[in-house]
């Protein structure tokens, strides 16, 4: 098989079987991110304990490649400290916008985005689940840990 096949593979198995969809009533951070060139929205909730993501649940519509990558990216983050997952959205955002080497110990399936670098509109439907979420902690942090909203756009 092609790296190319296993690659949409994986994309195509979170599209179908999304992990972590849902939404969480006592989150800590709730936001939401558009693309609106392409028309993709996703929404994050996040339960953070003692500087670690405790519960992460997305919700959203848009391409499959937006979709995928929210799901993936709930499965990268869950259970990690926020230290972490700063760099796990720079391995991430490195990757696709600066062609660094994947990196599968942070990114997990993640690495499976790469190969949306080949088609340069769709890199924002492919950033826009991490643009969100580093936007909502980011809030968080300023907020000083209290409960936030926070809204992004691509
Ligand atoms: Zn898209």
């Amino acid at each position: 098989m092609a790296l190319d096949d296993l690659y949409r593979e994986v994309i195509m198995d979170h599209y179908k079987r999304p992990r972590n969809r849902g939404t969480l009533d006592d989150a800590d951070v709730v936001v939401e991110g558009a693309n609106p060139l392409c028309g993709d929205e996703v929404t994050l909730w996040l339960e953070i304990d003692d500087g670690t993501v405790t519960g992460v649940r997305f919700a959203g519509h848009g391409c499959s490649i937006s979709q995928a990558s929210a799901s993936i990216m709930t499965e990268a983050i869950e259970g990690r400290p926020l230290g972490e997952i700063d760099e796990i959205v720079q391995a991430l955002r490195g990757m696709m916008l600066e062609g660094e080497e994947p990196n599968e110990d942070l990114l997990g399936d993640g690495i499976a985005l790469e190969g949306v670098r080949q088609f340069p509109v769709r890199i924002k439907c492919a950033v826009l689940g991490w643009n969100t979420l580093q936007l909502g902690l980011k809030q968080f942090a300023d907020s000083g840990g209290k409960p936030v909203e926070a809204h992004h756009r691509e």
